[in-house]
């Protein structure tokens, strides 16, 4: 079974059971006040659901080279990468999944974000796309950012920014 960045370095079952398999610290996540808030839909590419809320990465076996952003366990818990509440993380350091009603009531504040400094490419650009056509209503596309100079995602060579996509027939 795949397994999720918690769990490099996994030597026994024991330390392998504590992993959750939730998923959240292969979700980019925005800052709201002192929080961390991960963003439903925008993952990693390599990121599977396999049911409702239970996750597992598709690369695990060759991750660093297919995926050279995602971080060993002990590098992604001091930057706070991993879930505020992961057994293998800082405790209440990292990024919180919140329900869908908290969800909406920060929305606004994430899309002002979300706008201002794009998303990583590695980033699973359909699923991202379909979540933000459910929240917005309209279709949306990924396209390169023109300034990625100003990178909030260090580890990715690329920054995308959303563009709404016309409906109009001369567009
Ligand atoms: S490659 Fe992606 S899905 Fe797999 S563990 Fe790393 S960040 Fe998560």
């Amino acid at each position: 079974m795949s397994q999720l960045p918690h769990q490099q370095g996994a030597t026994d079952t024991a330390h392998e059971d504590k992993c959750r398999r939730c998923g959240v610290s292969c979700h980019v996540a925005v800052p709201i006040g002192r929080r961390v808030i991960a963003v439903p839909g925008l993952h990693c590419r390599f990121l599977a659901e396999d049911a409702p809320g239970q996750f597992s990465c598709t690369v695990y076996a060759d991750r660093f080279t297919q995926a050279p952003w995602c971080h060993h366990a002990d590098v992604a818990s001091p930057l706070g990468y991993l879930a505020h509440d992961c057994p293998y993380g800082t405790p209440g350091r990292g990024k919180e999944r919140v329900s869908d009603d908290e969800f909406r009531v920060l929305w606004p504040h994430i899309w002002r974000i979300l706008r201002s400094w794009g998303v990583p490419n590695f980033v699973h650009h359909e699923r991202f796309l379909d979540a933000m056509r459910e929240r917005t209503g309209r279709e949306w596309e990924l396209v390169p950012m023109l300034t990625p100079d100003d990178q909030p995602f260090a580890t990715d060579t690329q920054q995308m920014r959303l563009r709404a996509v016309s409906t109009s027939p001369d567009a």
